[in-house]
């Protein structure tokens, strides 16, 4: 397939500059002189997508004509970020692109971060569709991502008085650059209603429908080799059903359409774990993923007659259970629309799709009431019970969808799914030992394990150019595709010049950052201090108050010997709380209230510094992580499924001090263990140390030193205007932690003074972050999604020949 790249073209006049002025002109309506901030950016992002269209529509064209088997990746959430730099990163117009902004007279970094963020997500398994899509189009496999295009994206997070407040986020406030809409795609989608039988034929009448509408936004991998495409659902009042109505006196069921249109693509539920019993939510989840259906659908169609081939034309692939009524709804179409008996259409079914499992936090596990989703999907729920009945009769002993009135969509998506996987290798341990134990047993083929990923081209190559150019001088430029050259870096861990190369890239970045927190926090940090970064969701599991808790103690320590040789340290914080999460907001305050003590102290401001920018997204992300010299991946062990923040870090040669959770392990096995800080309970440990009553008021007593931080907290020592503030939180420590801090605060805070003493050896810290990044090539995505594609999918790719179609 041809480059998208046109490189030759300098004496004459600038392409790329024409394409810009032209936009403005013709897409924007204004000329050069009149033109605003938006309107510029506007015109380069326009002038951009240009540039992909061509690669994208030869791939479309390539998978219709050659008939491949395509990917449809179904995700509730995709945490895009920002895509000037991305799209121009991918098809090598970096350069052209700021050289012809420049000679317009126009800042291109201005315009870069002018575009909004977005946030149709709210953390990691948002954030690794996003990875997934960029990896499917880099390896050239047939795919395409479904997801909704809500209206508002997550929440923006601001701080009053140290506590976390919810704006309404509006990315869609303006144009967006890179999607086309399709009016001409659209599918009605019901809701309610009741079904009639008639002849051993079932037929569903819904009482409300609404119009999928879907908006493509291209995304084109590593050199514009291939494209394949993003279709989110827009939904839409149905028209014809409130024009019957309306003339039918019906006014209220003529408006009905139009509310629940104007409502369920409005907003993202802003929860990492699930929201269940909403029945909006609910709605949400049917409407995209039976628009996604009736999509793939439609294109199998176009060139199958026999609906019994569509496994060998379509893998689904379900990220997490919020899409898993795709089983029943595919079910119900083979059955009731297409006549097969329901054993076969549940088979058909079954081999078209594979499950993602998540999390094994129970309260994150997806059931619906049964009424509920009987109002809403009824057609479903009758097929549910016999896709129930369908699995008792074959294993009576199966665990069940159905019951005690709810309706299981973990079990649900299990049974329905050829394979399930683990996004880490002990995640997925956990998942055949835990929640699935017993389907495990009687599928003992079915789970397999796809440690997660991260894309590369993002999270190195754009996000630090630094240090891409420094890695790009020394080994080449294919490892932005070939992530697994970086091991080729391991031979200059003895090389001193190198060395100080590799920390000077370091060192960049880290100025870079301290002025931007100067400039937005009013903070002045020392680029020579450790840098220590937190960044994620809050929640109890991932333990922001064990940090927060160890800093106070280091406070501590420093108070007690001031002239100690003590190691500069500036903590980083960043995340955000789910509106109705009260423990996390009050952890989000403490943090910023503990800042506002630590920050002023006299003693102690030249040696410790607590930062936390409101509003962690993405694009906050790519300027944090390759300014860290330390990541902080300290969950409760058998909490964290797997974590993709963690492999940022070490991409971006930041050492981690973390537990053995999640992607952890492999993590550490990949960089060595002698440059990684572990510390804390195993996750066996932890679920041992549990059964012992009164674990945490134990630990607390044989820890002194964790016994004066909580009498600090609960004295008010930080929040002098309210000395209560935190008194739940602390006795909640004292008497329940759940997560075990105190159980694991003692080795945490050791371990960090161990990470002080190793950061003052700068040669062999600077070794041992080379390490990091020369031994996490295994965590490109591009590594994951093979995984998928051999292991579930049974797809090749499309391009290079690289792996011809299975027949
Ligand atoms: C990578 C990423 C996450 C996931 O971080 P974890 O540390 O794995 O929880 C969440 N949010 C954003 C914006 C990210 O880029």
């Amino acid at each position: 397939m041809a480059r998208v790249t046109r490189p030759d073209r300098q004496d004459r006049t600038d392409p790329m500059k024409e394409e810009i002025l032209a936009h403005l002109r013709y897409s924007l309506g204004k000329d050069a002189e009149h033109a605003a901030l938006y309107d510029w950016r506007m015109a380069l992002s326009l002038s951009l997508r240009d540039r992909m269209v061509d690669s994208w529509y030869q791939s479309t064209k390539a998978s219709y004509t050659g008939h491949k088997k395509r990917v449809y990746y179904l995700s509730m959430e995709f945490l895009i970020g920002r895509l000037i730099e991305d799209v121009a990163a991918n098809i090598g117009l970096t350069d052209e692109a700021r050289a012809a902004v420049t000679e317009l007279g126009q800042d291109y970094d201005i315009l870069v971060h002018d575009e909004p963020d977005a946030a149709l997500g709210n953390g990691g398994l948002g954030r690794l569709a996003a990875c997934f899509m960029d990896s499917l189009a880099t390896l050239g496999i047939p795919a395409m991502g479904y997801g909704i295009r809500y209206e508002h994206g997550l929440f923006e997070q601001d701080f009053v008085e140290g506590q976390q407040i919810e704006k309404p986020e509006t990315w869609l406030a303006q144009r967006h650059a890179w999607e086309f809409e399709r009016p001409e795609v659209s599918y009605k989608i019901g809701f309610g209603g009741h079904v009639q039988h008639h002849e051993g034929k079932a037929k569903w009448h819904p009482h409300e429908t609404v119009l999928a509408t879907a908006f493509d936004t291209p995304v084109v991998g590593w050199q514009g080799r291939w494209g394949n495409t993003l279709r989110l659902w827009s939904a839409r009042p149905q028209k014809e059903f409130d024009l019957a109505s309306f003339n039918r006196g019906d006014y209220l069921a003529a408006s009905r359409s139009e509310a629940l249109a104007r409502t369920i693509c409005r907003v993202l539920y802003p929860d990492d774990t699930t929201e269940s019993g909403k029945e909006l939510r609910l709605k949400q989840e049917y409407f995209f993923t039976a628009a996604s259906i009736h999509d793939l659908l439609r294109r199998f169609f176009i060139d199958h007659d026999d609906i019994r081939a569509l496994p060998d034309a379509a893998a689904i692939q379900l990220n997490d259970t919020h899409p898993a009524i795709a089983g029943p709804e595919l079910v119900r179409i083979l059955v009731d629309i297409h006549g097969l008996e329901m054993a076969e259409a549940i088979e058909l079914a079954r081999r078209c799709l594979g499950y993602t499992n998540h999390t094994l936090l129970p309260e994150a596990l997806e059931r619906w009431p049964e009424w509920l989703l009987g109002r809403v999907l009824p057609r479903h729920l009758e097929i549910i019970r016999s896709i129930e009945d369908s699995q008792q009769s074959h294993h009576p002993d199966s665990p069940r969808i159905l019951d005690h009135g709810n309706v299981n969509m973990g079990e649900l998506a299990f049974i329905m799914a050829h394979k399930v996987n683990g996004v880490s290798a002990l995640h997925t341990d956990l998942v055949k030992s835990t929640v699935f134990a017993d389907l495990h047993r009687i599928h003992p083929n079915r789970i397999v394990n796809q440690t997660n990923g991260i894309t590369p081209r993002r999270w190195l190559y754009e996000c630090n150019p630094a240090l891409s150019k420094l890695i790009t001088r020394e080994i080449g430029d294919a490892w932005p595709a070939d992530l697994d050259q970086l091991s080729r870096l391991r031979d200059r861990s003895g090389d001193h010049g190198f060395l100080q190369e590799f920390m000077a890239a370091k060192r960049v970045n880290k100025e870079r950052l301290s002025n931007w927190v100067q400039e937005h926090c009013g903070i002045a940090i020392d680029p020579d201090a450790m840098f220590d970064v937190q960044i994620k969701r809050i929640h109890e599991y991932k333990r922001q108050l064990m940090n927060i808790l160890e800093t106070i103690a280091f406070w501590n320590e420093i108070h007690a010997n001031p002239n100690g040789n003590w190691t500069p340290r500036v903590k980083i914080f960043g995340g955000k709380a789910a509106p109705g999460y009260h423990v996390a907001k009050q952890i989000i305050r403490l943090i910023n209230d503990v800042a506002g003590v630590l920050n002023n102290d006299p003693v102690t401001k030249d040696l410790l510094k607590i930062v936390y920018p409101p509003n962690y997204n993405v694009t906050m992300a790519e300027m944090l992580i390759p300014a860290a010299d330390l990541s902080e991946q300290i969950s409760t062990a058998g909490k964290e499924a797997s974590g993709t923040g963690n492999m940022k870090f070490a991409l971006n040669g930041a050492l981690t001090i973390g537990t053995l959770d999640g992607a952890n392990v492999e993590i550490r096995d990949h960089v060595g263990p002698e440059n990684f800080f572990l510390f804390g309970l195993t996750a066996a440990e932890v679920t041992e140390r549990r059964s012992h009553h009164g674990y945490a008021r134990a630990a607390i007593e044989q820890s002194p030193r964790m016994q004066k931080v909580l009498a600090q907290i609960a004295e008010g020592r930080f929040s002098p205007e309210e000395p209560s503030r935190y008194h739940d939180l602390v006795g909640n420590l004292w008497d329940h932690d759940h997560f075990l801090v105190s159980c694991d605060f003692d080795t945490y805070f050791d371990m960090q003074r161990r990470a002080d003493e190793a950061f003052t050896q700068t040669s062999s810290w600077a070794a041992m972050a080379l390490n990091n990044t020369a031994g996490v090539g295994w965590f490109s995505s591009d590594r994951t999604i093979r995984g998928y594609a051999r292991d579930i999918w049974n797809v090749g790719s499309a391009i290079d020949g690289e792996l011809e179609q299975s027949a």
